[in-house]
């Protein structure tokens, strides 16, 4: 299968929680392609859906895609499907965290979630899976592991960040992680053969 992501992060933690099983995947990078994909559609699936279908297009094979929004319930869940490009179109990481921090102040209510959803085409088929974990938002960043919101996302049941957590505990727990179980649960119902 393919994984039709440019993130370098999203890929190493994926390889991660596939590392045990008998799924494998080649990223856009391993199979040399560089364009931007344009996500416009009004939410995470449909952005999830036009990466898959842009890659599947092109390649005519099986290919998963993923979508993250941090959703925070202050703020009416957003940043949601513009959760990349929060603060503007330059997509930095720290001025989203600055403008999560700031549009929270004084708001007693911190909880938040990270919502992936994976696109799959399998077999000219298409299917999507929701991975969502709960937590809060810090009251500042935390941390230097992992990538984008994580040291500002504490998740449920922990009091550290998930940029303080680190990868290991982070890809047992995660939004992505729960997504990328749910397609391989699928993938072994419909007895794939890899
Ligand atoms: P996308 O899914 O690549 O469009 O990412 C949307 C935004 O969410 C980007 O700003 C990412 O950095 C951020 N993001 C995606 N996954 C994670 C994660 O696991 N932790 C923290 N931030 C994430």
């Amino acid at each position: 299968m393919i994984f039709a992501t440019g993130n370098d992060h999203k890929v190493l933690e994926a390889k991660g929680i596939l590392s045990k099983s008998k799924f494998h995947f080649e990223s856009l990078k391993d199979i040399g392609f560089t364009d931007d994909i344009i996500e416009d559609g009004p939410t995470l699936e449909a952005n999830a859906l036009i990466k898959a279908r842009h890659i599947y297009n092109i390649y005519q094979k099986d290919v998963f895609s993923e979508d993250t929004g941090l959703e925070v319930a202050a703020l009416n869940m957003a940043p949601g499907v513009i959760t990349a490009r929060y603060a503007g179109p330059q997509k930095n990481h720290t001025d989203n965290i600055n403008l999560t921090l700031k549009n929270l102040n004084g708001k007693k209510d911190r909880s938040a979630q990270f919502r992936a959803v994976i696109a799959l085409i399998y077999r000219n088929k298409e299917y999507l899976f929701e991975g969502v974990v709960k937590g809060r938002i810090a009251t500042e960043p935390y941390g230097k592991g992992g990538f984008g919101y994580d040291p500002i996302f504490i998740p449920e049941g922990y009091d550290k960040t998930f940029a303080e957590l680190g990868n290991e505990i982070k890809s047992t727990l995660s939004h992505r992680f729960r997504a990328i179980q749910k397609m391989t649960n699928h993938l072994n119902r419909l007895k794939v053969k890899v």
